[in-house]
């Protein structure tokens, strides 16, 4: 099927909630190279020269440093500087068949970055917003990140199309990490990143207050020149953790120059030690995948027989977003041991009351209902009756449907109708 959602058009991994997006071969790369990283975590602000990409180099170096497989993409596409912040200038990444090799900083950190693919760093980046949406996708998808425990994303500043199609592309489960300064100005532009990461539908790891008092060189200690503490304030307000306050420290604007991270250097100073302590909640994310676990298993759901019967319910041949109003249900019989389709029939459910459903689609011996929107009480039905419930799928046609999820490939987004 080869339907666009005008919606979503270049990013369904976090799931097409408007149900119209078909999943091509390439939404299948990005999926399969997104399934290899534990942890996506994209470092935002609400403007430019915060510190954002001084902060995501250092979390990199930092999560590295604590033994941690990282890659580190610099989509900032007006001011790539992460190949100055490393000394990685003028590096050209082997780009293979249909894969792009990211660039090795040491053995478990690699680097990709818009700065490499540019003839030279006075080159300015005008190219428009689809083309620049498509090259973050391409980023994530066409580089060969491998196995990794984090992906750090330094995203361009601001909260439109650019850090839109991050968060889209690298799905739902993409931590937000925001950088701010201290200064009160810098607070409205905290409410407005924090606000579109929720929208996007995103989790907020937390803030960073960036350039937070002063680290002297001469006396060793931070003094408070400006206001700080409004960032934690804030945090507060907002209902978010509170990351950690760097201080401006001359070292840090020396490291950027001379290109290495001060991370790499120092281990003591307060810098330092702010620096690290800020990948402590992000260390805390766990060592495991984070699978879809909406998604049963196949091995769950078998019968005696190796057969699986899917339930869809369906209005004009399709997936019916509203799990009342279907006209009929497809049952597919699946052959579980080789995932493919044994028959499709269309059953007649009986009229619509509370309860009835359930009931009936356990006595036609589904043992998994795929659908749009399902309300919680209906979901408690069938999962007593012992039938599975996804919901969130996507309006396509049943046989599709079940082939995705047999294949691990069913993407889905929000319950359509949790009432
Ligand atoms: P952004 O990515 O938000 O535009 P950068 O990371 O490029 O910001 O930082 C902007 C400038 O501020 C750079 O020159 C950088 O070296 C400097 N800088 C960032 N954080 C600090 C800090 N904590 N102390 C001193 N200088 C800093």
């Amino acid at each position: 099927m080869s339907e666009a959602c005008n919606s979503c058009s270049s990013a369904t991994a976090g799931g097409c909630s408007s149900g119209g997006c078909a999943e091509g071969p390439e939404d299948l790369k990005l999926k399969t190279t997104l399934s290899r990283i534990k942890h996506k975590i994209v470092v935002m602000s609400g403007k430019g020269g915060v510190g954002k990409s001084t902060v995501a180099t250092n979390i990199a170096v930092a999560l590295s440093l604590a033994g941690k497989k990282v890659g580190l993409l610099d989509v900032d596409v007006h001011g790539p500087s992460i190949p100055r912040l490393l000394s990685l200038e003028g590096q050209q990444p082997h780009i293979g068949d249909q894969v792009i090799e990211p660039i090795s900083w040491t053995k478990n950190l690699w680097v990709m970055s818009l700065g490499f693919m540019l003839p030279s760093k006075a080159d300015a980046v005008i190219w428009r917003g689809p083309v620049k949406i498509g090259l973050i996708k391409q980023f994530v998808q066409d580089v060969a990140w491998g196995d990794l425990d984090y992906l750090i994303v330094d995203c361009p500043p601001g909260t439109g199309d650019e850090p839109l199609s991050a968060l889209q592309t690298l799905g739902r489960d993409a931590n937000a990490v925001i950088v701010t300064t201290p200064q009160g100005v810098a607070v409205d532009d905290v409410r407005r990143s924090v606000t579109f990461a929720r929208q996007v539908g995103n989790p907020i790891l937390g803030l960073v207050e960036n350039m937070s008092g002063f680290a002297c060189p001469d006396c060793g200690s931070v003094h408070n020149i400006f206001n700080s503490g409004g960032g934690e304030e804030l945090s507060k307000e907002m209902g978010i953790q509170f990351l950690g306050r760097i201080p401006l420290d001359p070292e840090v604007g020396r490291s950027a120059d001379e290109g290495y991270p001060l991370l790499k250097v120092d281990h003591d100073s307060p810098t330092a030690q702010a620096m690290n302590s800020i990948i402590k909640p992000m260390l805390d994310l766990g060592d495991s995948l984070q699978e879809n676990s909406q998604l049963p298993k196949v091995e769950e759901l078998r019968d005696e027989h190796g057969r699986i019967r899917i339930a869809i319910p369906v209005a004009a041949g399709r997936l019916a977003q509203h799990f009342g109003h279907c006209e009929q249900f497809a049952m597919v019989d699946v052959d579980a041991h080789t995932g493919s389709i044994i028959s499709t029939t269309m059953e007649t459910p009986p009229p619509h009351e509370p309860g009835v459903i359930p009931r009936w689609v356990a006595e036609q011996k589904a043992n998994l209902v795929l659908a749009g929107g399902m309300g919680a009480k209906a979901q408690t039905l069938f999962t007593d009756a012992g039938v599975r419930v996804v919901t969130g799928c996507p309006a396509e046609n049943p046989d599709e449907l079940v082939n995705k999820f047999m294949a691990g490939a069913l993407v889905t987004g929000d319950n359509a109708c949790d009432h």
